[in-house]
């Protein structure tokens, strides 16, 4: 197979996705490399124990994007506060959505819900070549295209390759792009709870020595859950009976809600940081985790995938506007100058936060000791937290402005 198209995509998660689909509304020819198509049905009977945090912002992308409408037909919670505390009664930080003159913080989506309803869209868009079994052995620049060949030697070319392959790039590794990961020494157990008085429509964040646990909410009583601590912690808490891990919840969170009781499986992940030295060479550039991949501590991990996309979509657009090849590496310089700065921005924050709240920080034991809690200390960054969790203060691209 010999294939030719204005871009290549490899990888259709959330990131892929979403930039295969704005490109393809902006009229290229797009060819998208993921190994299988999706499960486009819904019936909502069991939760994604895989969900994200999306900001407002990711929400307009979305709707520009006509695909905020399916997702909310399959299943999105707003939620309208957020409440962030380290111990009761040691002071608390609740920030509210009226305080910013917003309806909702953001919503909570279960991941395959934000795939299926953008591979919804995709199968509408005849200039999208969904191609799922190919193996690619290696990346070659020649003139103005950049080629992909693959393991039984067919070759697919394309002005520009984009690596939206998640963490274990393989584009990035292909093509040499350097990049710089450390382990956080944590997991983070994800899994769906009932809780028994119900969410409050609050994100839940409480910080622990361990590492913080978020209590996301779904629907009215639900949460999903992100419960960063020890590999060692979290194999036990994966594994310990459904009544030992109900107790060890619950009394981690305090009870806030009540009493929490899991439902379905409990999985653990690897929690681990990566920065790509850059991330654009003459005819590649890498967006989402191939770029970045951040604590998912605030849960912005995709938020700024979406951002990648939204703005590398206006960066091609002004380059063909222009007559310039939309590979050319002064052209993704631009994208590149856009967006890493931010997204280094938003993973100092994060890992302030870890580091902060974290068992071995002398000032934090002192702030204990002292019965000063969190509310005096995280004031300074409370702003930058609302900033963060909300998606402001950043470079707007054109798709997360309202049309
Ligand atoms: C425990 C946990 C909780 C999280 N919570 C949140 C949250 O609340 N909010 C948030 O914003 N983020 C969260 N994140 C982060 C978020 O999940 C990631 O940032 C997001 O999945 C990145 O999307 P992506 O499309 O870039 O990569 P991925 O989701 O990794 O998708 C990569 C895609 O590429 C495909 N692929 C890989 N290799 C190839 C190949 N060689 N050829 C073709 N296709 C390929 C894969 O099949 C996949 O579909 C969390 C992460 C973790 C671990």
């Amino acid at each position: 197979m010999n294939d030719s198209s204005d871009i290549i995509i490899v990888g259709g998660g959330m990131v892929g996705a979403c930039m295969a689909l704005a490109a393809a509304r902006e009229g290229f020819q797009v060819t998208l490399l993921e190994p299988r198509q999706p499960s486009l049905e819904w019936t909502g009977d069991d939760f994604d124990i895989r969900v994200s945090a999306l900001t407002r912002t990711s929400e307009t992308i979305l709707r520009n994007l006509d695909v905020w409408h399916s997702m909310q037909q399959r299943r999105a919670t707003a939620y309208e506060n957020m409440h962030v505390w380290d111990r009761k009664g040691f002071g608390e930080v609740h920030f509210a959505a009226e305080d910013v003159g917003a309806p909702n913080l953001g919503h909570i989506v279960e991941n395959r819900v934000i795939v299926a309803s953008l591979w919804e869209q995709i199968t509408h868009q005849a200039n999208i070549k969904h191609v799922a079994d190919v193996e690619i052995v290696s990346i070659e620049r020649e003139g103005d295209q950049t080629k992909l060949i693959a393991s039984n030697d067919d070759v697919l070319s394309a002005s520009l390759v984009i690596g939206a392959d998640g963490a274990r790039s393989s584009v990035r590794e292909l093509v040499g792009l350097t990049a710089s990961t450390s382990s956080y020494d944590q997991e983070g157990v994800v899994c769906t709870v009932k809780a028994e008085q119900g969410n409050a429509s609050t994100a839940w964040q409480r910080f622990m020595p361990t590492g913080p646990l978020a209590l996301l909410p779904m629907n009215e009583e639900y949460f999903s859950i992100v419960w960063s601590t020890s590999p060692e912690q979290a194999q036990s808490l994966v594994n310990a009976s459904e009544e030992s891990f109900n107790l060890e919840l619950t009394q981690a969170s305090e009870a806030v809600c009540g009493k929490l009781s899991v439902v379905g499986e409990r999985a653990a992940f690897p929690l681990r940081k990566l920065k790509a030295e850059r991330y654009v060479l003459d005819g590649v550039a890498l967006i989402g985790d191939a770029a970045h991949v951040i604590h998912p501590l605030a849960g912005q991990g995709v938020n700024l995938g979406f951002l990648d996309a939204a703005m590398l979509m206006d960066v091609l657009i002004e380059a063909r506007a222009h007559r310039e090849s939309i590979g050319a590496m002064g052209v993704l310089r631009r994208y590149e100058r856009a967006r890493k700065g931010h997204n280094l921005a938003v993973q100092s924050a994060m890992d302030g936060f870890k580091h902060l709240f974290s068992n071995n920080n002398p000032a934090l034991s002192l702030i204990r000791n002292l019965g000063l809690g969190v509310a005096h200390h995280v004031s300074p960054l409370r702003r930058q937290f609302e900033r963060v969790a909300l998606g402001e203060g950043v470079a707007v691209p054109s798709l997360g402005k309202r049309l």
